[in-house]
């Protein structure tokens, strides 16, 4: 797909892997459109893509609310005239063993990483469809793959979005010539590890970074470039990135 001119929405572009992929984008020449509830880190974004020459605009949504996903999507077909990228990629990772009850979390992490991207996928969707040839690339994870103590409730939201990934590219590429790409990286240096509540499985989080070297957001944007970049009859349907001594 040519990138200059196309719009994209971005999920999660406040920071860490949205962030750095809004930037990327923008500088190939795409609208972009960045989605998240703080819009203080949203308008500064902008700012950073408007002064490389960009263009940006903020967005407040919050993926869990669908009118407020609705009027973010209304938002950017006013300002840009329509959607071809779709980045559903908000999320959130508290971790804890299933026996502490933490249901709470459980839940938000359903809301946010499961129904959010099936309310920014419902408010999309159509719009998609009417271009032609569109994108739609859904942030899962290693956890998508496979499964963590700890981390059992955001595994089974990650299986998922790959579930609903592949369900959405057999259903869309056919009809309506749109691509699907699921995003599986690995761990990735953002703010995702400071929302941890449970101090043992913090601890254990940033061991690991001790451990090895992280892939930074920027080198998850890349990916995610190839994976917009591919001529149109190829589509990367699954990008597992991780760091090199990551088990
Ligand atoms: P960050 O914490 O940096 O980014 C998470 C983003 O999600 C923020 O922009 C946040 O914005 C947004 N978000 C959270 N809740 C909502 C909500 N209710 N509505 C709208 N936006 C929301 O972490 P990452 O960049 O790492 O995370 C991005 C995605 O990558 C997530 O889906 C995560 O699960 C996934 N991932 C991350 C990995 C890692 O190692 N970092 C590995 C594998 C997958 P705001 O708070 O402003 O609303």
């Amino acid at each position: 797909m040519e990138l200059k001119g196309k719009v994209a929405l971005i999920t999660g572009a406040s920071s860490g892997i949205g962030a750095a992929t809004a930037v990327k984008l923008a500088a190939h020449g795409v609208n972009v459109g960045l989605a998240a509830r703080r819009t203080d880190k949203l308008q500064a974004l902008v700012a950073q893509i408007k002064e490389a020459g960009g263009q940006a605009i903020a967005i407040k949504m919050d993926v869990v609310d669908i009118e407020s996903v609705k009027a973010g999507v209304d938002q950017l077909l006013t300002t840009y005239g329509g959607i071809d990228i779709l980045f559903n990629n908000a999320g959130l990772m508290p971790a804890s063993d299933v026996e502490t009850l933490k249901v709470d979390e459980w839940h938000r992490m359903v809301d946010v990483n499961v129904k959010g991207v099936l309310n920014s996928t419902a408010a999309a969707l159509p719009h998609l469809i009417r271009r032609g040839e569109a994108h739609i690339v859904n942030t899962s994870s290693i956890a998508g793959r496979k499964v963590f103590p700890g981390l059992t409730v955001y595994c089974a939201t990650k299986h998922a979005i790959a579930a609903f990934s592949e369900g959405l590219r057999l259903e869309l590429a056919p009809k309506h010539n749109i691509r699907v790409t699921c995003l599986q990286p690995g761990a990735v240096d953002t703010e995702l590890f400071e929302h941890v509540s449970d101090a043992g499985y913090r601890q254990q989080m940033e061991g690991l970074r001790k451990q090895m070297t992280f892939v930074t957001a920027g080198e998850i944007a890349d990916t995610v470039v190839f994976a917009l970049q591919a001529p149109s009859h190829v589509n990367v349907a699954e990008v597992f990135l991780l760091p090199t001594k990551q088990p």
